[in-house]
């Protein structure tokens, strides 16, 4: 069916021309949908050299599989069988009305997916406004050359003092110990929760773009819990909002995230291409936002033109009249 794509996501109403959300998706995903997935969700996942190879591919390039290389190494794999069901050290929150570990893997044993996307019913795609307001949300992959730190970037935001939401994987937070103290600190931005091993959400191990996702129920929630609980532990404060790495979940996972209590990110704009756009291919697919579109950059490619295009880019909106919300502030 046609419409299929349409009425989740906006009303529809905007008369903004050539920029209703059908238009930027449809152009998202087939335009910005390759690189997105080439240089964050495959390199991102990488934890060896396939990073620069994928990040300098050309935006139209295909997905290559074989320098996805989505495995972390072995050492690394979360401690899914410690002894315990409650996070090994430091529980986080105060026990709340979570579901454990265990009692997620009872419900949701044998329950399988119908969907596969990264839109699927639960998963906010775009801001419920119809004001010009837009979140500018960046992603810190983690692995290998994906746990660069664009620092000029984020000291730009925190100049401007411009609202943004950072989605932060483990693995990130663990090749740049002490940064998310400085981050958390800045009153413009938030943390959010991109995963601990940035991996597709999915309760049977569904690939995309050979990034292997989650295995089980219990994985979902590893996924999710082990790098809220780590982020809590630094900052102070659960997140809130969680992104997959791929940004791609199947509907039992987004149901698991429900129950966690976890609200799912997606995306109305992938407005650097994986990191992988030039300045003006950023300010091509950005400047006419839909009302309360979610912008993804990203924050760990330094050596991209990220931070340039989103200069330019955020003047042109200022200019315009839009403002800009965290994602927390709907
Ligand atoms: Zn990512």
């Amino acid at each position: 069916m046609a419409n299929l794509w349409m009425p989740r996501r906006l009303p529809g109403s905007t008369s903004e021309p050539q920029v209703s959300a059908r238009h930027v998706r449809g152009r998202a995903k087939s335009m910005l949908w390759l690189p997105v997935v080439i240089a964050c969700l495959v390199s991102c996942s990488s934890a060896d050299g396939a990073d620069q190879e994928t990040y300098s591919a050309p935006v139209t390039a295909a997905p290559n599989p074989v320098t996805s290389d989505p495995a972390p190494p072995p050492a690394r794999e979360p401690a899914v069988d410690t002894p315990s069901d409650a996070p090994a050290e430091q529980p986080a929150s105060p026990l709340s009305d979570r579901p454990s570990r265990e009692e997620i893997g009872l419900q949701f044993a044998g329950v399988e997916p119908a969907e596969w996307g990264e839109d699927l019913e639960g998963i906010l795609t775009v801001l419920p406004t119809q004001d010009k307001v837009v979140a500018l949300t960046f992603d810190a992959c983690g692995g290998g050359a994906s746990s660069a730190y664009d620092e000029e970037l984020i000291e730009f935001l925190i100049q401007e003092q411009i609202p943004a939401t950072l989605f932060i994987s483990g693995m990130w937070i663990e090749d740049n110990l002490g940064k998310l103290d400085y981050l958390a600190a800045q009153q413009n931005l938030e943390i959010e929760n991109h995963g601990f091993w940035h991996k597709p959400l999915s309760v049977n191990g569904r690939e995309v773009y050979g990034v292997k996702g989650t295995a089980s129920p219990e994985e979902v929630f590893d996924e999710i819990e082990e790098n809220a609980q780590r982020i809590e532990q630094i900052t102070g404060r659960r997140p809130e909002f969680f992104r997959a790495g791929t940004a791609f979940y199947d509907d039992v996972a987004v149901r698991i995230a429900g129950e966690l209590g976890v609200r799912i990110a997606g995306y109305t704009i992938a407005a650097d291409g994986g990191a992988t756009f030039s300045k003006e291919q950023i300010l091509a697919v950005g400047s006419n936002p839909p009302p309360g579109a979610i912008f993804l950059f990203h924050m760990n490619h330094p050596e991209s033109n990220t931070y340039q295009g989103l200069q330019s880019l955020y003047s042109a909106l200022v200019e315009k009249g839009y403002s800009f919300a965290k994602m927390t502030d709907y």
